[in-house]
């Protein structure tokens, strides 16, 4: 065969998100008591089913609710995205303390050598309480680069690492560390990956990325963010438009964020009638309120599905309901 004339195809490269955490606020565990009630529910459920029987029972267990398979996670935000040639951390929620075993266990493959690149959306307890906890910050030969629009990232980090808090400082860490300023105007490239961020309204700021590969595929992360409803949406349907996937803070019920004004958060209403109109292909809802166990998230993913298909009948819009320890491939 004729090497100089060999055709090469290039087959479109894929971007995997992993959710390591997807609560709001505070990690929260699922409590005893909601574990015997799950038991107690399948049971009742399962007196007529031959449990001798393996096709039986695997068929059982599939048609299930979903707050009875499985529980959507207890920790706080972190997410990572991986291309063919670099991996994302975003946010250091408790989350990361999972992220940062499987890849001292070799459990997690997708990030290799010891340099990680981890965007901050901001600096509220629940994005950065996992970092302490994070193995790679306590290897000699680790490289942390964070990225924050914040410019007291520096300052904050260390400061939850003070001895009061901690007994071991950011600073006698052997790993070395380096802080990157983000601004909305200015974009970082790393790698194959381009990323560019947007400020949302919430108390003290968080900041939105999207995240674009080589083949101009876009996975936008927009958490803790409220909408007023005024001309700045424009600019937020310019930031979405078109992105594979936006991952999306959805801590209130349409019910509830009546009450919580200036929380800085948001509900499936308001994400759905953002991806439409931002034409996106999927919605991952993210950032669990801490108060809504997984049958009250499973009812609100109904509910959201149900507000999709009464008001967006046309749509082809997918919503996905963000689960700890799940990925998607885009
Ligand atoms: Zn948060
Ligand atoms: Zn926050």
């Amino acid at each position: 065969m004729d090497l100089n004339n060999a055709i090469i195809i290039k087959f479109g490269s894929i971007m995997i998100i992993k959710f390591w955490g997807v609560r709001g606020s505070i990690p929260t565990p699922l409590l005893p008591v909601e574990y015997e009630n799950k038991i107690r529910e399948i049971l009742s459920l399962a007196s007529a089913v031959d449990i001798s029987d393996n096709n039986k029972v695997e068929a059982f267990i599939s048609d299930l609710p979903s707050y009875l398979k499985t529980t959507y996670g207890g920790n706080t935000s972190c997410v990572t995205i991986s291309s063919d040639q670099v991996s994302i951390i975003l946010d250091a929620g408790s989350g990361l303390r999972l992220l940062g075993s499987d890849i001292e266990n070799g459990k997690y493959t997708n990030i290799t050598g010891d340099e990680y690149h981890m965007f901050l959306s901001h600096l509220h307890w629940d994005h950065i309480n996992g970092l302490p906890f994070f193995i790679p910050l306590h290897k000699n030969n680790s490289k942390i680069n964070f990225y924050s629009a914040h410019e007291n990232c520096e300052d904050v980090l260390s400061e939850q690492q003070k001895q009061e808090f901690f007994p071991v400082s950011l600073e006698s860490r052997p790993v070395d560390i380096e802080f990157h300023q983000l601004t909305e105007e200015n974009e970082i490239k790393l790698k194959d990956l381009k990323i560019q961020t947007k400020k949302l309204g919430h108390p003290n700021d968080s900041y939105a990325f999207k995240i674009t590969d080589s083949n101009n595929k876009s996975i936008v992360y927009s958490t803790d963010g409220e909408y007023d409803h005024t001309s700045k949406m424009d600019t937020y349907i310019a930031f979405y438009k078109d992105s594979e996937i936006l991952i999306f803070d959805w801590q209130y019920s349409p019910e509830d964020i009546g009450t919580k004004k200036g929380f800085g958060h948001s509900s499936y209403k308001i994400g759905i009638d953002i991806a439409v109109s931002s034409q996106v292909k999927k919605i991952a809802l993210f950032h669990h309120n801490h108060d809504y166990n997984d049958k009250v998230i499973d009812q609100n993913f109904e509910n959201a599905k149900k507000y999709l298909r009464d008001k967006y009948p046309e749509s082809k819009l997918e919503i996905i309901l963000a689960n700890e320890n799940s990925d998607i491939n885009i």
